[in-house]
């Protein structure tokens, strides 16, 4: 165990523990999204001269941007992700579990840190709140998917609200918090995604995210097969049944699948797509991969729900279709081929650039500390 002067405290600046997500190691993309907004937060608080130590699955690697980072890892079996359980699910911990690691080891070191702030969605963390020395804040990357969950999530807003960020209105009013919430949207380090040339675009559609039945891919494929158009689509095969069914229904060659790209080649892939379809089915909390299109000059066409329905602006840098109808999808695909690719790149870089981002996380991580 690490002595608190070991830590090493800036002269300024708060010594942070981030305690990552403990459904997989990072940089493999099973953490999804949180992965992305993981390492956005690290880099944006180092640039901004804290100390920050990262607490996370064995085999977790940063990015080069999170090299001034300390790297913590833990072994352990994998927590189950709460979405893909009933509403019922009772909390669940498997035998050699990684999460109660992850907080055993988080606890034991609180003393060396000035404010502990959680990325992951899980029970445990959340109910720790009010226990911990270190003053313990959670962002919530998720919208409601499980009672225990809402349950302890009010539970910390009832508590001390400052205590919880979230990404979105939308996801946000999931819960029944007794104060609005603090919103910090997301951000995405936009040098590293180029609009390409406009002759360079091509006649295709564009999908990305967890291949998982709550992400929709299905309403995609069939859009793509009504307009005669293939769909690339880039991500993890969390469900390979799901993957299967989806390809299935409908004819072959309609689906292209890419893989899981790291981000340089991700985002060189992406931005030669004429549309990027967004079609959750659940309260999706965000929608990083809807800004990370817009920032390779891709207009959107999404359903209008969850984040994306935020994110989305109709006519300016996509289009929005009433969840779950196919022909408004259709109809929406058609309406953001012809907008402005400019516009959405400018819109990525107005809303969702790095410092903007740091800004909103370092005036959160301020007030949690402010308020003790
Ligand atoms: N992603 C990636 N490579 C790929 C496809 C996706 O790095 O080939 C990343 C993408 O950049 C995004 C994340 O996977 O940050 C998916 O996040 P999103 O918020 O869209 O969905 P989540 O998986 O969190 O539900």
């Amino acid at each position: 165990m690490l002595a608190p002067e070991e830590i090493g405290a800036p002269v300024e600046g708060m010594r942070l523990l981030v305690v990552s997500t403990p459904v997989g190691p990072l940089g493999r993309g099973r953490g999804g999204g949180v992965e992305h907004t993981g390492a956005m937060i690290v880099a944006g608080l180092l640039s901004r001269g804290h100390a920050v130590t990262v607490l996370a699955a064995e085999g977790s690697q940063l990015p080069p941007a999170c090299a001034a980072a300390r790297l913590w890892c833990e072994p352990g079996a994998p927590q189950p992700s709460w979405q893909h359980g009933p509403r019922e699910a009772p909390v669940q911990i498997p035998a050699d579990g990684l999460l109660p690691r992850l907080w055993q080891r988080a606890l034991e070191q609180q003393s060396c840190f000035d404010l502990i702030l959680n990325l992951s969605y899980d029970w445990l963390p959340f109910w720790l709140s009010c226990f911990t020395t270190t003053p313990l804040a959670h962002l919530v990357s998720m919208g409601s998917v499980a009672l225990a969950m809402d349950e302890v999530i009010e539970a910390v807003a009832h508590w001390r609200p400052g205590r919880l960020a979230f990404h979105t209105a939308s996801q946000a009013a999931d819960f029944r918090l007794p104060t609005p919430p603090r919103l910090v949207g997301n951000g995405f380090d936009l040098d590293r995604y180029q609009p390409p040339p406009a002759a360079a675009v091509q006649p295709a559609l564009g999908w990305a995210g967890r291949i998982a039945p709550e992400k929709g891919l299905e309403d995609a494929a069939r859009v793509a097969a009504r307009l005669g158009l293939p769909l690339r689509v880039w991500g993890l095969r969390e469900d390979g049944a799901y993957a299967e069914v989806v390809e299935r229904a409908v004819p072959p060659g309609t689906i292209d699948w890419r893989g899981f790209l790291p981000t340089d080649r991700f985002q060189a892939e992406l931005g030669l797509c004429r549309v990027f379809l967004n079609t959750p089915k659940w309260n999706e909390a965000f929608g990083n991969v809807v800004v990370e299109a817009m920032a390779c000059g891709v207009p959107i066409a999404a359903y209008a729900r969850g984040g994306p329905g935020e994110l989305v602006l109709e006519g300016h840098n996509g289009a929005l279709a009433a969840p779950d109808d196919l022909q408004a999808l259709e109809a929406a695909v058609r309406r953001a081929a012809v907008l402005d690719r400019s516009a959405c790149r400018r819109w990525a870089e107005q809303h969702h650039g790095p410092a903007v981002f740091t800004q909103r996380i370092e005036a959160w991580l301020h007030a949690v500390l402010a308020e003790g």
